[in-house]
């Protein structure tokens, strides 16, 4: 018999289990990032052709954040209102334009100098670019 592929299901609680609650109501994960300090996973078959996906490494915030609402336009950001790359929190993330996202950034930037420190540099890297 052929080795059954984790379910949608088996793959969210791995996700679960995988982060912890940090202090202000972030959920942290704690697998795999990507070049640009992004939490990336494997996403299973099933649930990549659900959402119409070429290839199964995703961005856990981007997965998490269609899965949770829908739709999502691959246009937009799917930016962490928290400032925390590494949060999971559905309800720290919101889907917006790539000219707010770069207006948030600039404020990002220019008010919270240490946010490079919180999250290291230069990041962990994976060695895929992720599809989602
Ligand atoms: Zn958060």
């Amino acid at each position: 018999m052929a080795r059954r592929g984790r379910t949608t299901i088996e793959w969210l609680l791995g996700i679960v289990s995988r982060s912890h609650l940090v202090e202000g109501g972030c959920r942290e994960w704690e697998g795999a990032r990507n070049d640009s300090g992004y939490c990336v996973s494997w996403a299973p078959e099933a649930l990549c052709a659900a959402l119409g996906l070429a290839g199964r490494l995703v961005r856990v915030h981007r997965a998490l954040y269609l899965i949770e609402h829908g739709t999502l336009d691959p246009e937009l950001h799917v930016e962490h209102l928290c400032g925390n790359r590494w949060c999971i929190e559905i309800s720290h993330l919101e889907a917006v334009t790539q000219t707010e996202n770069n207006r948030r950034a600039i404020l990002t930037r220019d008010h919270d100098l240490v946010g490079w420190d919180r999250f290291g540099w230069p990041p962990p890297n994976s060695e895929e670019e992720p599809v989602l």
